[in-house]
């Protein structure tokens, strides 16, 4: 209960406080009454008494004064005074002297004031003494006075006792009526009050005032359930407003026909998802789709079909594009435009571009009838054509309108170049796709020369891809490529396949070579990739010896504990791990301590401009010094001149590949060379 509701302020306590006012009040006006009357009757029986007592004595007293008996009337006097309340008791001759007298001090009290206004200080009573046979003659006469003391105090204690009930009534009643009340009334309208402010304005229908139990049915119970009534009515009447206010401003949000985003809404979206993107800094696309030929589905079929139709191509962009990075908005007419965001290039956008035609240029049926359409894109990039919303969304409008003029079904992208690029790339995706199964990859080998004995010590596998229209594309085009799209991994698997046909062959023939295979970052984050290679050496009954991987600093670097733990497996197993590519990464020695690496291979690009340029001569050199103080093996990649041979054969570099030696070469060329290059070495050792 809250503090601030003061005691004072309870309607309980100003209950009492009335109570007891008006009691007392009314208690002391009765009692008052009350107490006057008494004190008349105190005071009338005063009069009463002493008359009596004087009818009894007078006999006696007349007889005294008329036979002049003192005994007797001191007899009387004393016998009077065996009454407390008697001061004053005289029988006096008709001359006034007295025949007996007797008198005592009054009693002292201090109620003397109040008691001698209301009964005076004592009541004098004088009797003439007449005989009754002659009431003519007077003897004498009796004075008797009587004290009031006595008989009022036995007045004030009435009195007293009087007073005091009716306060102690009023006080009781009070207390009893405040507690009564708190209990039927401030206490459970209290708990009302707590109620009535849990209540939320918001929504005043979610929460209602609670009725005190046990006051269901009374007044409170009442108000507590017209109070509710009105909440309700007031939450509903809210619900209709905030409803009503929806309803406004999903007309102006959305798009009526489709459900869609309009064009407001949607670059409200695209401003932030732009912010976002130059946050996170990746990259946005907005695809602006146009239904091709439009105007002649709405011409042949009616706008029926023209507004069924465009809502197909909604329903089927929303399902298509799932996902919180797509904003899929209706831009008026035959045009829907696309963001895409968090995209790490370009080709990410065409392929959102060909999941859009596809499910644009599905068949749809309306009533039995079957229509078909496609539609155009356009392309543009956030932030290499436009960095401002408006004017991402006009170069992509821009784009589908000039794709138009091209023809139909297709997408393009703003700028040209970018649109030849991503265009050969996703011709070149899809060649790659087919080229396993179209037997157009194949593996050639580059030997591998240890630069003391002068001997082939292994080769390294290196995949060629003949395409029937362009010919050769080189792997360093190709394999990123398959890298981004995943097929690597499939593409991979096939070169090892391969690699170890071609060892278990050599072996066969007496050539007991390995096989360095190279090994993409991709590849090493499969889970399946240490089984993949070990079963694949144990399907060809290859020696684990055999087989050396070559991997970039770059593929420990994603997920470094789970690199180092496959690459620690399959070289338990027996494999060797080479590093390629060495120098031109981040060469980081904490790396290199981790890795169970037993060979770097010096990148071509130092080895060509050795002897030429300083620093490329100055890394090599710190190359093989490192290899050495590792104790690791330095391959030298690239070797092209004798002059080249003979520095890392003096410098300490153990093996060597490189044009110098020979081409990678198809396996019947290497055999040749083989036995060729051991031909000269025998001759020039001789
Ligand atoms: P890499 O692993 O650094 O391979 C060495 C590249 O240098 C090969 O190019 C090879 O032909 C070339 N090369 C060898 N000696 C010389 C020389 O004396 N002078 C010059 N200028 N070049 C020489 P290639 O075969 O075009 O391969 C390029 C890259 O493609 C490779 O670089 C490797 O990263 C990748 N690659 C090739 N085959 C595979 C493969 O089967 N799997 C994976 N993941 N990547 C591969
Ligand atoms: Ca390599
Ligand atoms: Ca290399």
């Amino acid at each position: 209960m809250q503090k601030s509701f003061e005691v004072e302020n309870r309607l309980g306590y100003r209950i009492l406080r009335w109570i007891l006012a008006v009691a007392l009040v009314s208690g002391v006006i009765v009692s008052a009454i009350q107490v006057v009357l008494d004190a008349q009757r105190v005071s009338a029986d005063l009069d009463n008494q002493a008359q009596q007592t004087i009818a009894m004595v007078r006999d006696a007293a007349t007889q005294a004064v008329f036979s002049i008996d003192a005994d007797l009337a001191n007899q009387v006097v004393d016998g009077l005074f065996a009454r407390e309340a008697v001061l004053l008791a005289q029988i006096l001759h008709t001359n006034g002297e007295p025949l007996s007298s007797r008198e005592r001090p009054k009693a002292d009290s201090a109620f003397n004031p109040l008691i001698n206004a209301i009964f005076d200080s004592r009541r004098q009573f004088t009797t003439v003494l007449t005989r009754s046979g002659d009431p003519g003659t007077v003897y004498g006469h009796f004075v008797v006075h009587y004290d009031t003391v006595p008989s009022a105090h036995i007045w004030l204690s009435r009195a007293m006792i009087t007073f005091t009930s009716v306060v102690a009534t009023a006080v009781i009643l009070g207390m009893v009526l405040y507690f009564v009340f708190y209990m039927l009334l401030t206490r459970p309208l209290l708990r009302i009050v707590d109620s009535v402010k849990q209540v939320n304005p918001e929504h005043p229908d979610d929460r209602l005032v609670v009725t005190p139990t046990g006051h269901e049915k009374d007044e409170l119970g009442l108000w507590v359930s017209a109070t509710n009534t009105l909440l309700i009515a007031i939450g509903d009447s809210q619900k209709r407003h905030r409803e009503a206010e929806d309803k406004v401003s999903r007309l102006a949000r959305y798009d009526q026909l489709t459900g869609l985003l309009s064009r407001d809404s949607f670059m409200e979206l695209l401003k932030a998802d732009i912010e976002e993107s130059k946050h996170n800094n990746t990259l946005l696309s907005v695809i602006v789709c146009g239904i091709d030929d439009f105007k002649s589905i709405n011409d042949q079929c009616g706008f029926r079909t023209g507004d069924f139709t465009l809502q197909t191509v909604a329903d089927r962009l929303i399902s298509t594009l799932s996902g919180s990075r797509f904003t899929i908005a209706r831009l008026g007419g035959d045009q829907f435009v696309i963001t895409e965001k968090g995209l790490k290039d370009g080709f990410q956008a065409a392929d959102t571009a060909e999941a859009i035609l596809a499910t644009v240029s599905e068949t749809m049926g309306l009533e039995g009838q079957s229509i078909s359409m496609t539609a155009t894109l356009g392309i543009a990039l956030y932030p290499s054509d436009a960095i401002q919303p408006d004017r991402l969304l006009q170069s992509a409008e821009q784009t589908m309108m000039l794709a138009k003029q091209k023809g139909r079904d297709h997408f393009q992208f703003y700028v040209a170049s970018i649109d030849q690029e991503i265009r050969d790339r996703k011709q070149l995706e899809k060649d790659l796709s087919e080229a396993l199964a179209l037997n157009q990859l194949y593996l050639v080998y580059q030997p591998q020369v240890n630069l003391e004995t002068k001997r082939v010590i292994g080769a390294e596998a290196l995949l060629r891809w003949d395409h029937p229209v362009r010919g050769l594309v080189p792997p360093d085009y190709f394999i990123p490529v398959a890298e981004n799209n995943g097929s690597i991994v499939e593409i991979g698997q096939w070169v090892l396949e391969q690699a170890c046909l071609q060892a278990r062959l050599w072996a066969d023939k007496g050539l007991p070579l390995r096989i360095a295979v190279n090994l993409s970052a991709v590849q090493l984050r499969q889970d399946r990739i240490v089984d993949d290679i070990l079963g694949t050496l144990k399907r060809h009954d290859i020696p684990a010896g055999r087989l050396e991987l070559e991997v970039t600093e770059t593929s420990f670097m994603t997920n470094l504990a789970d690199a180092v733990a496959k690459l620690h497996t399959l070289n338990r197993a027996g494999i060797s791990i080479a590093v390629d590519d060495f120098g031109t990464g981040y060469s980081s020695l904490t790396y290199l301590k981790k890795m169970p690496v037993q060979h770097l291979k010096i990148d071509k690009q130092f080895i060509r401009d050795l002897l030429v340029n300083e620093e490329d001569t100055r890394i090599t050199n710190t190359i093989i010094d490192l290899g050495r103080s590792l104790n690791l093996t330095v391959v030298a990649e690239g070797v092209e001149t004798a002059e080249q041979e003979y520095y890392l054969t003096q410098r300490g570099c153990k093996l060597a590949q490189g044009y110098f030696f020979s081409k990678p070469l198809r396996p019947a060329d290497f055999e040749a060379f083989v036995q060729e290059f051991h031909q000269k070495t025998v001759e020039n050792d001789a």
